[in-house]
């Protein structure tokens, strides 16, 4: 560690960001608009922003919000299809969309840039599938939130929905989907590098590109040290709030702070892989992300979807996710990561969560066996007619999925969380779904966290009126506010 009473003269920040993802460049451009004249420091070790799992190539970009995503409305013991996460992912994407739409009126986000209007599509097959799809179209469209849910059986009219999709079938084959057309696809790479760019340069904001935050420790003033590592210096900086927005790469910083509420923490990582197609003969005629079901099995986000992208303003299809093991935590991190990660404090309830999830043990044996062949054969499932020569396998990034200590061992988590020391002074973001489309709900969470006294002051709490109008008010039961908040977003964003 390194000696804290030498360091008068370090760099001091209001606060210190680790990692330029989605989360903190989210973060920091929140605490910018709330006052400009905070100093803070973004840390990055790669040598621009949103390379890791912000990155388009390495996310799927839809921008989740329950309209097709079958695994936010599981089947209950009863039978029933439990919607609460549903309309909290709804709910939460819709805050996302009010930031952007604030920004953008503004003049700082280009709304064009990152998003795309896009429909979401859930596509089942077979009686039983069909049945629990029909209880969902119900238990959904009869709230205002997704009274705009389709659903059709008939073929011609899927033709029209999903032509590729359709091509090849047979009348006879039974095939249930629902459709709500205001859907999107987001290129979060684009959009972390337009937060930072909005505010990089500006006198208060620094950011350090290829500089890997190495250690941090808390002194007794409560001030955090961090020691970054950068390609030719290393230095030690200072602020009262750290917030390791590292993706892969915060467990290990959280179990290095050695704050107490990170021992119960461990971490598995899934990687992914998709097939991606950029034939004019496919991506002009394919226009909507059609979610399917999860395999027995498998992690929530490996559900098959066959997606229009926009990458870099280039269009594309992508198939995927196949989900594969690296014991890496980040893309471009160290095949050491998990085992570096397992602690005494952790070891126990890694196992007890192995143990638990025997089925994902089998599903991910099963995904690393598979051949190109094998992958094209799963395609086809939604494109019977595929061309395999029209498809190449991409890599995609890794998610760290949370085991969490509990008191009868450990429990997978395939969620987010946010962790924070209890002094507030240090905030965590540990796991990956729904990830970056819930960013800005996330971070205003950290703020009421960690800057809540701040967040009581009338400068805060006007300014983040002014950028989310509808703060405060539950849009999911109130009909009224919902349109009229979505009419804002919709012309703001350019959604209609
Ligand atoms: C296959 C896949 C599909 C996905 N699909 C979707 C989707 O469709 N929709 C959606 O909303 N979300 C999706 N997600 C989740 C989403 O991509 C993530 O939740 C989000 O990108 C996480 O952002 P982040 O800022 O936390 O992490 P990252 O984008 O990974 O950023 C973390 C940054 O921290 C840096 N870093 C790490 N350690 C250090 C260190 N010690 N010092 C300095 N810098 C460090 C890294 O280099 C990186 O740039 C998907 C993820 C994957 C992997």
């Amino acid at each position: 560690m390194f000696n804290t009473s030498a360091t008068d003269s370090v760099n001091t920040y209001d606060a210190i960001l680790v990692g330029a993802g989605i989360m903190s460049s989210t973060l920091s451009v929140l605490l910018h608009e709330l006052d400009p004249d905070l100093r803070l420091l973004i840390v990055e070790r790669l040598s621009s922003a949103g390379l890791e799992s912000s990155s388009a190539n390495n996310n799927a970009g839809t921008g989740h919000a329950a309209n097709c995503e079958l695994n936010y409305t599981p089947v209950q013991d009863d039978g029933g299809i439990s919607t609460t996460k549903a309309f909290e992912i709804n709910k939460s994407f819709e805050q996302s969309l009010e930031f952007w739409a604030s920004l953008a009126e503004e003049g700082k986000l280009m709304p064009k840039t990152f998003l795309n209007k896009l429909p979401h599509i859930s596509l089942v097959f077979g009686d039983k599938d069909i049945s629990l799809l029909e209880k969902r179209f119900a238990e959904l469209s009869s709230h205002p939130a997704f009274s705009q849910m389709e659903y059709t059986m008939d073929h011609d009219e899927l033709k029209d929905w999903i032509p590729l999709v359709m091509d090849g079938r047979e009348k006879s084959e039974k095939i249930g989907a629902t459709r709500i057309k205001r859907g999107t696809d987001i290129d979060f790479g684009s959009l972390t590098r337009s937060y930072i760019n909005q505010i990089e340069g500006k006198e208060s904001i620094e950011v350090d590109y290829s500089t890997n935050v190495e250690n941090l420790q808390q002194d007794i003033e409560g001030n955090w040290y961090l020691s970054l590592e950068g390609e030719k210096n290393k230095k030690i900086v200072r602020s009262k709030f750290v917030f390791l927005g590292a993706g892969g790469g915060a467990l290990s910083l959280l179990q290095k702070s050695g704050i107490s509420e990170g021992l119960s923490y461990a971490g598995f990582p899934v990687s992914g892989k998709w097939l991606i197609c950029e034939e004019e003969k496919s991506t002009k005629i394919h226009n909507a992300k059609v979610y399917g079901n999860a395999a027995v099995g498998a992690p929530p986000m490996s559900v098959p979807h066959l997606d229009t992208r926009w990458i870099n303003g280039k269009r594309s299809l992508l198939f995927g996710p196949f989900a594969g093991f690296s014991s890496n935590f980040l893309k471009y991190g160290s095949k050491l990561d998990l085992f570096r990660s397992i602690k005494p404090t952790n070891f126990v309830s890694m196992l007890q969560a192995g143990i638990d999830n025997l089925d994902l043990g089998k599903y991910l044996l099963n995904q690393l066996t598979q051949t190109n062949k094998d992958r094209i054969e799963t395609l086809k499932t939604f494109l019977p007619l595929v061309s395999a020569s029209d498809w190449k396998l991409s890599i995609a990034g890794q998610r760290v999925q949370i085991i969490k200590k509990t008191a009868s061992g450990g429990v997978l988590k395939m969620g987010t969380e946010v962790v924070t020391s209890s002094d507030g002074s240090l905030a965590v973001l540990l796991g990956a779904s729904p990830g970056a489309s819930t960013a800005v709900t996330i971070m205003i969470e950290v703020l009421n966290r960690c800057w809540h006294e701040k967040m009581k002051s009338s400068q805060w709490k006007k300014r983040m009126l002014e950028l989310f109008p509808s703060l405060g008010i539950d849009i999911n039961s109130n009909h009224e506010a919902l349109l009229a908040i979505r009419k804002r977003n919709d012309f703001l964003l350019k959604l209609i």
